[in-house]
C-alpha cells in the first residue's frame, strides 16, 4: 500500500496501531526479562543447592570417568571441579576398598537398583577418609547411561564406631583380667544373687567342691553345703536382706562344705554383700581348709604325742595325771604310776645303733599298751623311759596295789618275750617302779619322782623286776641327791682315793693288790664303794670315776715295778659295768697302759657275770683284744650270778674268784664247801686260777687251801689300806 492510497486517518490510525503493538512487545520483553530473571535465580538456586549440598555429587559414565561433580565433592576429594572431570572415580579411591567399588557398580548394572557401599577414598593430598557412596543408575540428556552417585564423609562415624569397637575390646580384656585373677585365685569364689542363685564359680571353686560351672550355674548355692548348714544358711541369707548389712555376720567362718561326690570337708567362707542394679549380690570366698586342719592336728600330736612311739609325751601324761588325781579324789578309787626304764637299753643303741635301738622303744610302745586297758595310759618320757598311769582301782590300797602289780607282772612278762628287731632276735627286760596314789594331796612331780626312785631300786635289785615306792626309800633318794652333788664337787676336788688289799698265793707270800676305791667325805668320813658306787652308776658319774680309778691304780702300779720287791705285784682292778659297756673301752685301758707304761700283765681286770651276759660275744670280743696286749681278766663274785657253763668256756678268763659269801661260811655250811669245792674244780678244769676273798681266819685259809685255792683275799693277810701302808707287806710271808 503507498501513501497516496493512505489517508491521513488511517495512517494515524496504523501509526496508533503500531504504538500499541509497539507497547505490547515491550511488555512481553519486559516479561520475557523478568521470566529471565527467575529463570536465572532458579537456576542459581539449583546450582546453589547441588553445588553446596551437604553431599557430594557425581555423575559418572560407563567407562567409570567422572562427567560433573558438585562443590562439595571437589572439597572432599580436594580436587577443582574441572580436574575431576575426566578423571576415573575408582583412583580416587584407595587400592585396598576398589573391589568394594567395582562390586557396587556391578550389582547396580546388574538389578538397577541403587545400591550403596563404605569405602576409603584418597583426598588430593593424600589424605584418606571413609566415604558412603550411594550409586543410581540413570541417563545422561545425551541418553547415555550413567551413575549418580552421592558421596559423603562418614570419617567421624567411623571413627566413634571404632573408638567403640576398642572400647568394647577394652572392656572384654578387662573382663577377661578380672576373670582369669579370678580363675588363678586359690581361693574359691562365688557370687549368688539375692535369690542364693548361683551366678558365678571361679576355677578354684570348681577344684574345691568337683563341680564344673556348667553343673552350678543359676542353682541354689545351698547344694555346696551339707545338712544342718544347709538350711542354715538360707535362713542366714534371707536375715540380712531384711537388716541389710554388708556382710553377713552371723555366718560361722569356718563351715562344712560338700562336694560334688557327696564328701564333707572343712571350709572357711566369707560373704559380703554388694549392690548390682539395686540388686543384692553375694560374693562368697571360700577355701579349702582340709590342709590346715591337718597341719594343726599334727602340730597338736607333735605338742602332745612322742613322734617315734605315737605314745602321750610328758605333757600329755601330766595332764592325764591331773584329770586322775581329780577323779580318784571324787571316786575314793585308787590310781597308780609305773614308771619304766628298760634294761642296758643304751647297750644296745651302742652295739646295733639308734635304728634298732628305735625300733625297740616302737615295739615296747606297742607291747605296754596291749598290757593295759582302755582307759589307762602309756606315755613315753624320752630315752628308754615310759610310764604307765592306771586308773580306777580299788578303794582299798592293798588291792590296789595287787592289782597295779598285776598289770606290772603283765609287763614283765609281754616284754620279757624276744624282740625281732630288723632282724636282730632282742631280749630286753623293763626295770618298774610304781607309786600308788589316792586323791589329790600330793604334787605330780613328786609322784612321778616317787616311781622314779622306786624304779631305780628295782634296777639295784637286780632289773627286770617290779618295785613300789615306800617313804623310806625316799629318804635314801633324798640321801643320795645330796651325795650325787657332792660327788661332782669331790671328784674334782680330788677327795676320792684308792685303798689297796695284798693278795697272797698258797705259801703266804703276797703276790699283788685289789685296788678298792674309798670317798674322803668331808661331813660322811671315809665312804666305803657301797654308799656311791650305784649312785655313781645311776648319774653317769661312774664314767670321770672309773677313769680316775684306773689312771691311779696303774700309776701306783708303776711305782710298784720301779722297786724290785715289788717289781713282780699284779694289781687288780675292778671295772664297773657301764664302763666296761662302752665302747671306747677297750681304748681307755690301752691309753691308762700307755700313759703310765706298764706291763700290762700285771694287771687284772675284775669284771662280774652280770656285765657278760647282756652281750657274751661283744664282751668276748672286747676282752680278747685287751688279752692281745696282756691284760688278765678275773670274774669277781663268782657263784653269785648266772654262771652258765657254756659262756664261762669262751670267755679268755685268767681267774675264778669265790665270792665272799662263800668263804664266810665255808667252815660251818657244808653246802658252802661244796661249791667253793666246785668253783676250785671247774676253774682248775678250765685252765684258770681261782682266788678266794674275804678269808677272815686261818682256819678259813686253810681249808680252801685244802680245797685246791691258789690265791686269798681278805682280812685275814690284811684290810685294804693306803698305799703307803702297804711296806709292811714287802718281802714278809703272811700265812
Ligand atoms: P669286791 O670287788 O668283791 O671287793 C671286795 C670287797 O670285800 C671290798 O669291799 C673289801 O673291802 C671287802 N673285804 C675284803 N676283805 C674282806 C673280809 O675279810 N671280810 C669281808 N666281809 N669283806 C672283805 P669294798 O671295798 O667295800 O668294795 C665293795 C665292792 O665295791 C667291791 O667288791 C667292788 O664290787 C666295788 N668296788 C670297790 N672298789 C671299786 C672300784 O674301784 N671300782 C669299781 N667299779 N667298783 C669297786
Ligand atoms: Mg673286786
Ligand atoms: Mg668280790
Amino acid at each position: 500500500m503507498s501513501s497516496k492510497d493512505t489517508s491521513p486517518e488511517d495512517a494515524q490510525l496504523m501509526l496508533h496501531a503500531l504504538r500499541v503493538h509497539q507497547i505490547e512487545l515491550e511488555m512481553q520483553n519486559e516479561e520475557l526479562r523478568r521470566v529471565q530473571l527467575e529463570l536465572d535465580a532458579a537456576r542459581a538456586r539449583y546450582f546453589d543447592l547441588y553445588d553446596l549440598a551437604p553431599v557430594g555429587y557425581c555423575t559418572v559414565d560407563e567407562a567409570g570417568l567422572i562427567l560433573h561433580a558438585n562443590l562439595t565433592a571437589s572439597a572432599l576429594l580436594g580436587l577443582a571441579r574441572s580436574e575431576l572431570v575426566k578423571r576415573p572415580i575408582s583412583r580416587l579411591i584407595i587400592q585396598a576398598d576398589q573391589d568394594i567399588y567395582y562390586l557396587l557398580r556391578k550389582q547396580l548394572l546388574e538389578s538397577g537398583e541403587p545400591q550403596s557401599c563404605e569405602l576409603r577414598m584418597m583426598a588430593h593430598d593424600g589424605t584418606s577418609f571413609w566415604a558412603h557412596l550411594a550409586a543410581t543408575a540413570a541417563q545422561s540428556s545425551a541418553d547415555a547411561p550413567v551413575l549418580r552417585v552421592v558421596l559423603s564423609d562418614i570419617s567421624a562415624r567411623k571413627r566413634a564406631e571404632q573408638q567403640l569397637i576398642a572400647s568394647e575390646e577394652s572392656l572384654r580384656q578387662s573382663a577377661l583380667h578380672s576373670q582369669t585373677i579370678l580363675d588363678n585365685m586359690a581361693d574359691g569364689v562365688i557370687t549368688i544373687d539375692a535369690q542364693g542363685l548361683i551366678e558365678s564359680f571361679n576355677k578354684a571353686a570348681s577344684t574345691i567342691f568337683g563341680y564344673r560351672l556348667e553343673a552350678v550355674l543359676g542353682r541354689n548355692v545351698a547344694m555346696l553345703m551339707p545338712e544342718p548348714v544347709r538350711s542354715h544358711y538360707n535362713d542366714l541369707l534371707q536375715l540380712s536382706q531384711s537388716t541389710g548389712p554388708a556382710s553377713i555376720v552371723g555366718l560361722p567362718r569356718e563351715i562344712q562344705g560338700q562336694r560334688e561326690d557327696g564328701s564333707i570337708f572343712p571350709m572357711s567362707l566369707s560373704v559380703s554383700r554388694i549392690s548390682r542394679a539395686r540388686q543384692p549380690i553375694y560374693i562368697g570366698i571360700v577355701r579349702d581348709i582340709t590342709q590346715h586342719r591337718q597341719d594343726e592336728e599334727e602340730i597338736r600330736r607333735l605338742a602332745f604325742y612322742d613322734p617315734l612311739t605315737g605314745l602321750p609325751n610328758r605333757r600329755l601324761l601330766i595332764d592325764r595325771l591331773k584329770q586322775a588325781m581329780a577323779t580318784s579324789r571324787r571316786t575314793g578309787q585308787h590310781g597308780a604310776l609305773m614308771f619304766l626304764d628298760l634294761d642296758h637299753f643304751k647297750r644296745l643303741n651302742d652295739t646295733l645303733g639308734h635304728a634298732v635301738g628305735d625300733v625297740l622303744l616302737q615295739q615296747v610302745a606297742i607291747r605296754l599298751k596291749d598290757c593295759v586297758r582302755e582307759g589307762d595310759s602309756v606315755a613315753r618320757l624320752g630315752g628308754d623311759e615310759f610310764v604307765v598311769l592306771l586308773e580306777g582301782l580299788s578303794i582299798h590300797d592293798h588291792e590296789a596295789a595287787a592289782q597295779t602289780e598285776a598289770v606290772a607282772n603283765k609287763i614283765l612278762d609281754a616284754s620279757g618275750q624276744p624282740y625281732d628287731l630288723l632282724g636282730h632276735t632282742y631280749s630286753s627286760t623293763p626295770s618298774i617302779g610304781i607309786v600308788v596314789f589316792m586323791e589329790e594331796h600330793e604334787a605330780m612331780d613328786e609322784l612321778l619322782k616317787k616311781a622314779d626312785v622306786a624304779m631305780y631300786q628295782a634296777k639295784s635289785a637286780g632289773r627286770n623286776t617290779v618295785r613300789f615306792y615306800d617313804s623310806a626309800t625316799q629318804a635314801a633318794a633324798s640321801a643320795h641327791a645330796e651325795l650325787e652333788k657332792d660327788m661332782h664337787r669331790d671328784l674334782a676336788d680330788n677327795k676320792f682315793v684308792l685303798h689297796y688289799q695284798i693278795q697272797v698265793d698258797a705259801d703266804g707270800t703276797p703276790v699283788g693288790a685289789e685296788a678298792l676305791v674309798r670317798w674322803n667325805h668331808a661331813r660322811l668320813g671315809m665312804l666305803a664303794p657301797a654308799h656311791f658306787i650305784r649312785l655313781a652308776e645311776a648319774t653317769g658319774m661312774i664314767l670321770p670315776l672309773s677313769q680316775w680309778i684306773l689312771d691311779t691304780a696303774c700309776a701306783e702300779l708303776a711305782t710298784w715295778a720301779s722297786q724290785p720287791q715289788t717289781a713282780r705285784w699284779t694289781m687288780a682292778v675292778n671295772v664297773s659295768e657301764s664302763q666296761f659297756s662302752r665302747a671306747d673301752f677297750v681304748t681307755t685301758v690301752a691309753t691308762a697302759l700307755q700313759n703310765t707304761g706298764i706291763n700290762a700283765r700285771l694287771l687284772s681286770l675284775e669284771l662280774t657275770e652280770r656285765m657278760l651276759v647282756d652281750d657274751v660275744a661283744n664282751s668276748i670280743t672286747k676282752m680278747n683284744t685287751l688279752k692281745a696286749l696282756g691284760v688278765g681278766f678275773s670274774l669277781d663274785d663268782f657263784g653269785t650270778g648266772y654262771s652258765s657253763l657254756s659262756y664261762l668256756k669262751q670267755l679268755p678268763l685268767d681267774q675264778l674268784k669265790i665270792d665272799q659269801s662263800f668263804v664266810r661260811d665255808v667252815l660251818t655250811n657244808p653246802s658252802n664247801a661244796v661249791i667253793a669245792r666246785t668253783v676250785v674244780a671247774l676253774g682248775h678244769s678250765l685252765g684258770l686260777t681261782v682266788i678266794a676273798e674275804g678269808v677272815e681266819t686261818a682256819a678259813q685259809c686253810a681249808l680252801l687251801s685244802e680245797l685246791g685255792c691258789d690265791a686269798f683275799q681278805g682280812l685275814h693277810f690284811g684290810p685294804p689300806a693306803p698305799a703307803s701302808e702297804l711296806a709292811r707287806f714287802i718281802g714278809k710271808n703272811t700265812a
